[in-house]
């Protein structure tokens, strides 16, 4: 059987329902009309519902609602996770809307009663770009651009599966079905007729996941970092999709089989049969990655057999868990297939043949006009980077794979049978040098792409083309019209002290989450609720969030900040369920909040979903690597915090309420020492911040000697003689100065020696805020801070 047929079939067969739900059933007799009959006559209609029903039951894990209770509004999947269901929040529903990059169409809410228009208008909106689905193209391309249709008009649509999208339902369906597509027909038989079967392999889930990734990006020297930097990052992630759409490509599979691309991994569905295939394909994609990137960068792959029983919820999970674990394991015997791995590369001592960016030793290592030293590759990086612009779109052209020398970064994606352009409005030139391509796929990167944009490349390329979106952060701070920005420039952008600060955020507990956070009971009995179709969905809204969304909160703080002059905010890498993000320092609390609580709020308010976040401040030309393992540690001191939740920021971590605390000191002190216009000036900031230093000494002290629980002493009393001190200078301080202001001063003093002095931690932490933010000097002392 065809598997290409075999998966169109499974990611039509729940389409009734949607009609059913836009009240359009009666209307059409089947909702699928629109596809041409030259695809639909590929197969044995026969063996095609068996494939369907098969794919369906096990997409569905039996878990099903029953019809007649069959809900008119998709529950956020965040609403169905967290181990004590007492304390998972009430029911938030996605908005029917088409899916975008906006807080209408991402955030749930709580309404209940349908939309009948809504409906209405996502079915109309659905069928009209159907019919318009090229129908002279091959089934593979016609296949990706409906799989992205579904994915932009039934992602907030309920399907049969309890709790999971029609969209999500549905390409797992077809995933599945393009895996069962190898079976006989008498096996099929069997097999819907013993839905606990562990006897026969239907599928292998397979994990691929890039290593190397963090000194790829951070190694490197300051010269010419800004520019290579994105393109490094967006290198990357092309790869990562490339290596995924290769193996689908060798395998004869189509897109519906990549489960989730994004973060620096991916899942992919393939038939058992595959196995051996697959084996000798990672064994090429290994000395492929060795040839390109001299070991710098590896690829695990990991693989767990799943039998019909393993689809059914309570052992899930654990399949999950497994090939999680031998992706692991891959990572330990890394290259061990490769025997000259091990032979010394690079690091000959040969100074003149050394990359100055990414010290490797290579033969094409030149020098540019400042004299810098750099590598085919580190050079082809940087145009990537600076390629890559505010370009919107990424095309895709598939080509016949054709050995390549080692050089610039499109040697190896050549190699795996890849063009790859950012676009901007330039098609027709940025497309002219590609030859022999087969087929083309064109993704945008914030919005579904103009069908005006696609018909061009269509028209350059003379392909069959499919389109979709592929959301990715691509945020490059600009000077001026066209210049990217340097760090220098980002530091000098700052407001009070001249700092470059750097983000890093990531969601807490993803593997406990992923692992126990289906647990739930069903019928009175404690059961693990995860499923493939509910475990991708998940994977695939958390990336949503951070390659979607956070992106459009990083334009939108580069655009407030327009009267700076220079764009503040430059984000490296946002994707999966972490980021990293560099810029102005003084914007990056404000955006880490911002992050922080849309994330509560896309995750319907659920307790168990949160993130914690670092911020280090660092001169302009402190090595990058060193800042992000700075930035990298002050992540992991607000992990450390009881329930994580937390952010560590001017060198003390806190949990999220608690900075509320802090910042609104911060705008007091802020607006005291502004309003006041030099009466008590600065040296309230500087009275605050010495009793701040005394009592941190006597906390640290204490916790040294497990005085305190933890090390935040916020809930203890910390005595010490930093005390009476600062009520009498904030006494003797009010007294210097006018009515109003010593009001607001003596006020200060009463809050903060309430409660025995407990105030401190949060008053003195807003101290040095406010005079980092007062700070008019440029300092040129390098480090952090
Ligand atoms: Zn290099």
């Amino acid at each position: 059987m065809d598997r290409m047929a075999a998966a169109l079939s499974g990611l039509l067969h729940d389409l009734g329902s949607f009609a059913q739900l836009a009240g359009a059933i009666g209307q059409q007799a089947d909702p699928a009309s629109f596809v041409p009959t030259s695809f639909r006559t590929r197969a044995s209609q026969e063996a095609l519902t068996k494939i369907t029903a098969l794919a369906d039951r096990l997409a569905a894990g039996g878990l099903v609602s029953p019809s007649q209770q069959r809900p008119r509004r998709l529950l956020s999947v965040f609403c169905q996770i967290g181990e004590d269901q007492s304390r998972r929040p009430s029911a938030r529903y996605l908005p029917l809307r088409p899916l975008a990059l906006s807080k209408e169409a991402l955030f749930p809410d709580p309404a209940k009663n349908d939309d009948v228009k809504a409906y209405a208008s996502l079915w109309q909106q659905f069928q009209k770009d159907a019919q318009t689905l090229q129908r002279e193209s091959d089934l593979e391309t016609y296949l990706e651009s409906l799989y992205h249709l579904l994915h932009r008009t039934t992602w907030c649509v309920p399907s049969a599966a309890e709790g999971v999208s029609l969209f999500d339902h549905s390409r797992v369906t077809a995933a599945l079905a393009a895996c069962l597509a190898d079976l006989s027909e008498a096996e099929l038989d069997r097999l819907l007729n013993a839905p606990e079967d562990s006897t026969t392999p239907l599928a292998y889930l397979v994990e691929g996941d890039i290593s190397g990734v963090q000194r790829f990006i951070y190694t490197l020297t300051s010269k010419g970092v800004a520019k290579g930097l994105r393109g490094r990052s967006f290198y990357l992630q092309l790869l990562n999709e490339a290596i995924a759409r290769y193996i689908l490509r060798e395998l004869n599979l189509p897109i519906t089989n990549l489960i989730y691309v994004g973060g620096g991994h991916f899942y992919l569905l393939i038939p058992p049969r595959e196995g051996e295939r697959l084996y000798r394909i990672q064994q090429t994609l290994e000395e492929l990655l060795l040839k390109h990137h001299d070991g710098a960068l590896y690829l695990a792959l990991g693989c767990g057999e799943l039998r019909a029983a393993d689809f059914q919820a309570d052992n899930f999970s654990g399949k999950w868990r497994e090939v999680g674990r031998s992706v692991g394991e891959a990572k330990r015997r890394r290259f061990a297939n490769v025997p000259h791995l091990f032979q010394p590369r690079g690091h000959g001592g040969n100074e003149e043949g050394e990359c100055q960016v990414c010290h490797a030793e290579r033969k094409d290592v030149t020098a540019d006009s400042e004299g810098v030293r750099k590598c085919a590759l580190c050079r082809s990086l940087e145009d990537l980077g600076g390629a890559l612009g505010r370009s919107q779109v990424l095309a895709l052209g598939q080509i016949a794979p054709a050995e390549q020398e080692a050089g610039g970064w499109e040697a190896l994606l050549a190699e795996l049978g890849f063009k790859v352009a950012a676009l901007d409005n330039e098609v027709e030139r940025r497309l002219s040098g590609w030859v022999g391509v087969t087929r083309a796929t064109v993704l945008g990167l914030r919005d579904f792409p103009e069908a005006t944009l696609v018909a061009r490349v269509a028209r350059a390329l003379r392909c069959p083309v499919a389109t979709g979106v592929r959301y990715t952060v691509n945020v490059t701070p600009r000077k001026g019209q066209y210049e990217v920005a340097t760090f220098e420039d980002l530091q000098e952008a700052s407001i009070g002290l001249k700092r470059l600060g750097v983000l890093r955020m990531d969601v807490d507990d993803l593997g406990y989450l992923f692992g126990q956070g289906f647990r739930g009971t069903q019928n009175g009995k404690p059961r693990n609720l995860a499923t493939l179709a509910r475990v991708a969905s998940l994977s695939s809204l958390m990336s949503l969030f951070f390659e979607g969304w956070v992106g459009e909160l990083c334009q939108k703080v580069n655009e407030e900040n327009r009267d700076r002059g220079v764009d503040v905010l430059y984000t490296i890498y946002s994707g999966g369920d972490d980021l990293f993000i560099v810029g102005a320092w003084d914007v990056l609390p404000g955006l880490a909040r911002t992050i922080r609580e849309d994330l509560g709020r896309f995750a319907a308010g659920n307790p168990y979903v949160h993130v914690s976040a670092g911020i280090t401040l660092h001169g302009g030309k402190y090595p990058l690597y060193l800042a992000a393992d700075d930035a990298a540690g002050a992540l992991e001191g607000a992990k450390g915090l009881s329930g994580k939740d937390a952010l560590t920021f001017l060198g003390e971590s806190h949990h999220w309420g608690d900075w509320t605390e802090v910042d609104d000191y911060k705008n007091e002190l802020h607006g005291l020492v502004h309003t006041s216009q030099g009466q008590v000036g600065r040296s309230l900031l500087q009275v605050l911040q010495r009793m701040y230093r005394q009592y941190r000494d006597v906390r640290d002290a204490l916790a040294e000697r497990g005085g305190l629980r933890a090390r935040n002493g916020k809930d203890q009393t910390v005595w010490g003689p930093y005390m009476w001190q600062s009520a009498y200078l904030l006494t003797r301080l009010a007294d210097r100065v006018g009515n109003d202001v010593e009001k607001r001063v003596l006020e200060l003093r009463d809050r903060l020696s309430a409660n025995n002095f407990r105030a401190i931690e949060t008053v003195g932490l807003a101290a040095r805020w406010a005079e980092a933010l007062t700070r008019s000097t440029s300092h040129t002392k390098e480090g952090d801070e």
